[in-house]
């Protein structure tokens, strides 16, 4: 299987890759966010209390977003592999991670992070924040909160990736398709180690 978590700060770009990468290489799409929104949109129990903490930029309780991950993982098991959007954000749902994939398994394949720097990420949010209506998005206080929160948390990630030989980064400033191709390359050149 080829399971790659798509790491980077809001804003990276990594929901236009992953809808990409999917195509390409016949990935199951699990972001957290999104299973988030859904939540609210139902008006779950789990999407009200995930709500306020999102409306403020704060992460989501990890126990929550592990079972989130958990379901799916169940719902299709005979996926190819699974791009991981926006989880893991911390080293606890890492370890949560690793432990699922082991008990289907499976494993990570590589992290591969998205680098976008603090400004532009917010000129990115902004000019999403106009179209998206995502509140989220619309608010610069906001926006640099959940920058800091990424920072902050999820940057540990990637040293717990590193430490296990499975962290590599490509540049997310500039052209999508020229992203996309650095990307594939990352992919390519790791199917062929698996492949060995
Ligand atoms: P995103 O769409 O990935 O930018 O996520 C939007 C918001 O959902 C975040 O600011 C968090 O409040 C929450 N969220 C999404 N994924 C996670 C996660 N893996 N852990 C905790 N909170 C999350």
């Amino acid at each position: 299987m080829l399971n790659i978590v798509l790491f980077g700060p809001p804003g990276a770009g990594k929901g236009t890759q992953s809808q990409k990468l999917i195509d390409k290489y016949n990935l199951i799409h699990l972001s957290t966010g999104d299973l988030l929104r859904s939540e609210i949109a139902a008006g779950t129990e789990l999407g009200l209390e995930a709500k306020s903490l999102m409306d403020n930029g704060l992460l989501v309780p990890d126990a929550v977003v592990i079972g989130m991950i958990a379901n799916k993982v169940k719902e299709n098991k005979h996926a190819t592999g699974f791009i991981f959007d926006g989880f893991p954000r911390t080293v606890p749902q890492a370890q949560g991670l690793d432990k699922l994939l082991q008990d289907h398994g499976t494993e990570i394949s590589c992290m591969i992070a998205l680098k976008v720097d603090d400004e532009e990420l917010t000129k990115r949010l902004l000019l999403r924040g106009q179209t998206s209506g995502r509140p989220d998005d619309q608010n610069e206080a906001l926006i640099r909160k959940r920058v800091q929160e990424y920072n902050d948390k999820t940057t540990p990630v990637a040293d717990y990736y590193a430490g296990q030989g499975k962290f590599c980064a490509v540049d997310g400033i500039g052209d999508i398709e020229e992203i996309f191709q650095a990307l594939c390359d990352q992919i390519d050149s790791l199917k062929e180690k698996q492949q060995k």
